[in-house]
């Protein structure tokens, strides 16, 4: 199955992710991680791509989608792909349908997690991201897993773009690019909306739940 995780920046998409890929399987492709992966490497794109992100702007459909084939026509990830972050206007949506038609395989389920402008706030500002293990966590709401985590201190840190200031732009690009695209899923007959609000494991079992079914 192909699942789409949407939703806000800071909703728990990539949370939700990693707590679901394990029991079913999944591989989770985040956009934002190969682009940042992109930067990280210094590659061409990363190169293009550094300035758009810090400033919360979209990158182009062109560079994204690229990256996003390379995983869909991978034989090793086939049917077991879950989308965080994919697709993020209407043209990556029917982007999305295209590429997925013509390797003969489908979207199966689609969540959106809906979280006040409150919430999200307090999950941008207060997340911390082991860069060993990439496990998310939240300064605000799981000091003691920060406190008890594995990894060494020094692989924990903040994301440049989770300030206020980059917030508001990423906010404003979702609310004018992103959340169309839900007119365009939300009739489709395996599209959830999730309270995103509840704590993470009330979420996670939702999902779970209904992936189960
Ligand atoms: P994320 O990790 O999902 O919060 O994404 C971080 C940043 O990467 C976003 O603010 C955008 O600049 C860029 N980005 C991630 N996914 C996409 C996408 N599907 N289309 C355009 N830009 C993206």
């Amino acid at each position: 199955m192909n699942v789409i995780i949407f939703g806000p920046p800071g909703a728990g998409k990539g949370t939700q992710s990693q707590n679901i890929v394990d029991k079913f399987n999944l591989h989770q492709v985040s956009t934002g991680d190969l682009l940042r992966n992109e930067i990280k490497n210094n590659t061409d794109i990363g190169r293009k791509i550094e300035k758009i992100i810090s400033h919360g702007d979209f990158v182009s459909d062109d560079i994204v989608n690229t990256l996003l084939k390379k995983v869909i026509t991978n034989s090793n990830h086939r049917n077991r792909i879950i989308f965080d972050g994919y697709p993020r206007n209407i043209a990556q949506a029917k982007n999305l349908d295209l590429m997925l038609n013509s390797d003969n395989q489908s979207i199966n389920f689609i969540f959106f997690l809906k979280v006040t402008r409150e919430i999200i706030n307090k999950r941008i500002i207060g997340r911390i991201i082991c860069e060993k293990c990439f496990r998310i966590m939240n300064e605000y709401s799981n000091k003691e897993e920060i406190d008890n985590h594995e990894c060494e201190k020094k692989y924990l840190k903040k994301r440049d773009d989770d300030n206020q200031v980059v917030l508001i732009n990423r906010y404003d690009e979702y609310m004018k690019k992103t959340k169309p695209v839900l007119d365009f899923y939300s009739s489709r007959s395996y599209f959830h909306e999730i309270d995103g609000s509840s704590e993470i494991q009330v979420i996670t079992n939702k999902i779970e739940q209904i992936l189960t079914v």
